[in-house]
């Protein structure tokens, strides 16, 4: 008995080793990989923009980009199913079932007031929303999903790693509203990898990403209606893995996820620029300007396979990289 104990005992602290040495490493990399998108984002707040820039480039970039009028943007249908409700700078959408509605991400204050008009605007019941997905546990995209919740009895559905995010948040500054407290939804709806969410015609699968954030979300399964055609829809597409060598490692498992999907013919966007990695053909607004002026007949400029395609494929030969160099760092 005395023996395993010890036994025990010593295990412990081997785990407890290997365990602390293994966060140390990770921590100094997260720290470095902190410090380097802070710098990219005080680049960014600071950059300076021109009208005749494009609207996501306003949106996105420059102290012109933190102007509530510049944010609010009328509302538009993307597919018979699907409408764009949010502001400029975070995508909030609207899928619609005839048995109730689900709703993607919600951007964050000052912008709630906007979103409201806007559903309003597109002619949905608030209440008819059933489900407020959040793709990942950042201020803007679950910022407005307290109050949004209150406005429509919606399910808030998030991973449980970001649950945690969110609850931690919490009465933290928010950012884009004069450092107000962040108000934050109750943990609601957990979901995890493979998980089912079926409405109305939408049989949604839900994958998660870890790296951007812990709980990360993409959803797979979309089904998009354009007059007689249908296509096959995705929702965001998670990133790179977190900072390290176990982050690469699940950079290259997230990357292999997405590729797995086969068929996606329309990327739906968390954000309507797609930064770093560029998405050619134009992000949500882009788009969106060629669909108001589309003609009969005219192929859909949201359905783009071959550039989500490639869009894939290059997160996959960015994440082996990313590996590849943490791999070699690590044999040093
Ligand atoms: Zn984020």
């Amino acid at each position: 008995m005395k023996k395993i104990l010890m036994l025990t005992a010593s295990f412990v602290m081997a785990a407890g080793f290997v365990g602390s040495a293994a966060y140390a490493q990770n921590a100094e990399a997260e720290a470095a990989a902190a410090k380097v998108s802070a710098a990219a984002a005080l680049a960014r707040a600071n950059a300076t923009t021109s009208d005749s820039d494009p609207l996501e480039k306003i949106c996105r970039i420059g102290p012109h980009s933190r102007e509530v009028d510049i944010q609010k943007i009328a509302p538009f249908k993307v597919f018979d199913n699907l409408y764009h409700v949010g502001p400029c700078y975070v995508t909030s959408w609207i899928l619609t079932t005839p048995q109730g509605n689900i709703m993607f991400d919600t951007s964050q204050e000052p912008f709630i007031g906007l979103i409201e008009e806007n559903i309003k605007k597109v002619g949905i019941d608030p209440k008819s929303i059933k489900y407020i997905i959040i793709n990942h546990g950042h201020t803007d995209h679950f910022g407005g999903a307290k109050r949004l919740q209150a406005l429509t009895g919606a399910r808030v559905v998030a991973a449980a790693e970001d649950w945690k995010m969110i609850e931690e948040t919490a009465g933290k500054p928010n950012n884009r509203d004069s450092g107000k407290p962040t108000d934050a939804p109750k943990r609601d709806m957990v979901v995890k990898e493979g998980d089912h969410l079926d409405l109305g015609d939408q049989h949604l699968i839900i994958h998660t990403a870890p790296g951007h954030t812990p709980g990360d979300l993409f959803i797979e399964g979309l089904v998009l209606h354009d007059g007689a055609q249908t296509y096959k829809g995705i929702w965001g597409g998670g990133g790179l893995g977190a900072p390290g060598l176990a982050g690469a490692e699940q950079g290259v498992k997230n990357a292999e996820k997405l590729n797995a999907i086969k068929g996606v013919q329309v990327y739906v966007m968390t954000h309507s620029w797609q930064d770093p990695n560029g998405y050619p053909g134009g992000g949500v607004l882009a788009r969106s300007v060629k669909l108001a002026s589309r003609k009969a007949g005219e192929p859909h400029p949201f359905v783009d396979p071959a550039t989500w395609d490639a869009r894939a494929k290059r997160q996959l030969e960015q994440a082996k990289k990313v590996l590849a160099d943490e791999q070699a760092k690590a044999k040093k």
